[in-house]
């Protein structure tokens, strides 16, 4: 999920603050992008990826929409094979449109006030099993339910269901559900709006299987998205004629009765099943990149559809090339009405939502692309790797914002969030000014869940991760960084892999000094802060005194001083933080000469001495700004003869975060 979602309200100050921003953010970081890396290669050496998912749990859902009511009847087969080690007793049910049935459920009761949009329900929704018994029996498994989440009387979004008989490794059953799921009001991700539905998280649906025969079951909780096991989906859509419809997988058949229609879908090697039904929708199709790709968009929004295409047409080919091809033969691109703005920004297996008002591509911000790239990065960093975004958010949420900075920026340099009247700002500057120093206040390798806040999260999943990635690029180069991530993903395509899985891979590909980097910022909550406090110039005169040599004793006067020919310079770099990250020191000296050197961040101090002809005048830690995490860069640099003082600069910033604070994630 793209981190803001009150995107009409974003839209509206975006364009407002977007020239400040950009004049603070220009003197904060000088608007330097990502340096550009070559395009990805494909013939650059990466393991191959398997091409269908090992299929635990397949569904087939027959599902009749009453768009009055809001209501869907529904039917479903799971196809359900135990692949894990253990003998199962039991099965967890994930029932989380009961997220929405009233405000004491873990989802609407947050002291933060409800979910990610902050939004309270005004129509409730909920999801009542009917039936549930295995193929070939007449016992009813669902009344032997637990009524609640584990400890959390309030809640009915994970229920256990015991089994009659235990399920042995590699045995299968099929579970036959009747059910009936009504949808809320869009409070967040899912519901309707007048007549506008987005229909997700709206069937009965097993917990994922852990090989070792644990479900990795939670209730659904305002901080956390999903993780779900792989299978395939067959479902038929029964919705007033007029309708239409966009939904995950292929459409595979349409009848019409009376004023009924049935759309069938088939979807191969996913984990979720999400769609949409409207009767204003209007569509565009374009195949980009072998993929069929279908927006389907309100009346008068031309323009956002356009913007949207020209996001695919250029960043599903970066992606394909970066993290290994889209496997899918189609790709569904849904912009929400601004009514149901609360669905926007979301990704589904193979069905992406983004959103914004009419005017988003008007001013030169970059909203509709950015969101666009961002959810399309989630085909690869959710829905293909598919790891655990409960316990793991970084996993997701974290990568792919690296993934769509490191696109937008490789596309539009550095204007990738805002480009108008010679003003430029980029997705790392934009990143960089939510999170950094904010590394100490919170592991960015936790549960979504143990999160203090969802703008704590917002600030140090998403936008920290990005930034200690991009750091990484442009210290060790981003060739390395990026290759490193194509192999985390090819290697691990449909296997849900876990922090150790990343960090293993991390390891084999990266030299050792920027794992360990990376491991103590994820897991350590591990920061860096270079800075310089002063400059001392000394002449070096010629030598003066008493001095007994070889030919007996000699007396040397000593010189004036402004008779000096040389200079000895010292300044001292020191390194806060944990982080030892290599960089550059920029010496400027009183003739205009510079030099550059180097220091690998090892010990907390870093003597720079210099002796020459001219007085050191000014230094420049990091000159090139690739230390992205740096805390505070205003204390970056020195400049003896009182040039640019950092202090409107210093104004400008912390105004600029203020604005921000106030914005979200
Ligand atoms: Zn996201």
């Amino acid at each position: 999920m793209r981190r803001v979602t009150r995107d009409s309200l974003i839209g509206a100050v975006f364009s407002a603050l977007s020239g400040y921003l950009a004049w603070a953010l220009l003197l904060e970081t000088g608007a330097q992008p990502m340096p550009r890396s070559a395009a990805p290669s494909p013939q650059a050496a990466f393991p191959t990826s398997a091409e269908s998912a090992p299929k635990v749990a397949s569904y087939e859902i027959e599902a009749k929409l009453d768009t009055e009511k809001h209501r869907i009847t529904g039917r479903e087969t799971i196809h359900f094979v135990n692949r894990s080690s253990g003998a199962l007793s039991e099965l967890w049910f994930h029932l989380y449109l009961n997220a929405f049935k009233n405000d004491k459920t873990l989802f609407l009761r947050s002291p933060f006030g409800a979910g990610r949009s902050g939004d309270k329900a005004r129509e409730y929704g909920y999801i009542d099993v009917k039936k549930l018994a295995i193929a070939g029996g007449d016992e009813d498994l669902w009344a032997q339910r637990d009524r609640h989440s584990p400890d959390d009387p309030d809640d009915e979004t994970d229920l256990r269901v015991p089994l009659p008989s235990p399920l042995e490794p590699g045995a299968s059953l099929d579970l036959q559900i009747e059910f009936e799921a009504q949808l809320p009001e869009i409070i967040e991700r899912t519901g309707y709006a007048g007549s506008f539905h987005f229909v997700g998280q709206w069937f009965p649906k097993l917990a994922r299987l852990e090989p070792n025969g644990t479900f990795a079951h939670f209730a659904f909780h305002a901080q956390s998205e999903f993780y779900a096991d792989f299978g395939d989906y067959d479902v038929a859509l029964d919705v007033p004629s007029g309708f239409l419809v966009g939904a995950t997988g292929t459409r595979v058949r349409e009848t019409r009765d009376k004023n009924r229609t049935r759309l069938s879908y088939h979807a191969e090697n996913v984990h979720d099943f999400a769609w949409t039904a409207w009767d204003r929708f209007e569509t565009r199709r374009e195949t980009i990149a072998g993929t069929k790709v279908s927006v389907l968009f309100p009346p008068h929004q031309q323009r956002n559809a356009e913007a949207e295409l020209a996001s695919i047409r250029f960043a599903l080919p970066h992606f394909n090339a970066r993290y290994g091809a889209y496997p899918y033969p189609t790709l569904t691109v849904v912009h929400p009405p601004e009514a149901a703005a609360n669905a926007g920004g979301m990704e589904y297996p193979t069905l992406i939502t983004t959103g914004g008002p009419w005017y988003s591509t008007l001013g030169g911000g970059r909203f509709i692309d950015i969101v666009t790239v961002h959810e399309l990065g989630h085909q690869w960093f959710y829905g293909l790797v598919a790891s655990n975004e409960h316990d793991a958010p970084f996993l997701d949420e974290g990568i792919n914002s690296y993934a769509e900075a490191e696109a937008l920026e490789a596309h539009y340099g550095s204007s990738s969030v805002f480009g108008a009247f010679g003003l430029s700002v980029s997705s790392s500057a934009l990143n960089r000014l939510i999170s950094a120093a904010r590394g100490a206040d919170e592991k960015i390798a936790q549960g979504a869940a143990d999160f203090a806040t969802f703008r704590s999260l917002g600030a140090i999943v998403y936008s920290r991760t990005a930034i200690v990635l991009a750091t990484l690029a442009r210290v060790y180069g981003s060739e390395r960084i990026n290759h490193a991530l194509g192999v985390y993903t090819r290697k691990f395509r449909f296997q849900h892999p876990t922090t150790t899985d990343f960090l293993g891979v991390m390891q084999s590909e990266l030299d050792s000094r920027a794992v360990s980097a990376l491991t103590l910022a994820l897991s350590e909550r591990a920061t860096v802060d270079y800075l310089v406090r002063e400059i001392s110039n000394a002449p070096v005169s010629a030598a003066a005194g008493v001095f007994d040599g070889p030919q007996g004793r000699e007396q040397k006067k000593p010189e004036a001083p402004h008779q000096a020919a040389q200079y000895s310079s010292r300044v001292v770099v020191y390194r806060h933080g944990t982080l030892q990250l290599p960089v550059e020191i920029e010496l400027g000296f009183e003739d205009g000469t510079k030099q550059l050197r180097h220091w690998d961040g090892s010990g907390y101090t870093f003597n720079v001495d210099n002796v020459g002809p001219s007085p050191l005048v000014s230094v420049s830690v990091d000159p090139e700004q690739r230390i992205l995490l740096d805390d505070d860069r205003s204390n970056n640099w020195l400049d003896n003869r009182g040039n640019g003082t950092p202090r409107l600069r210093d104004r400008a910033l912390y105004t600029t975060q203020m604005l921000l604070g106030a914005l979200g994630p």
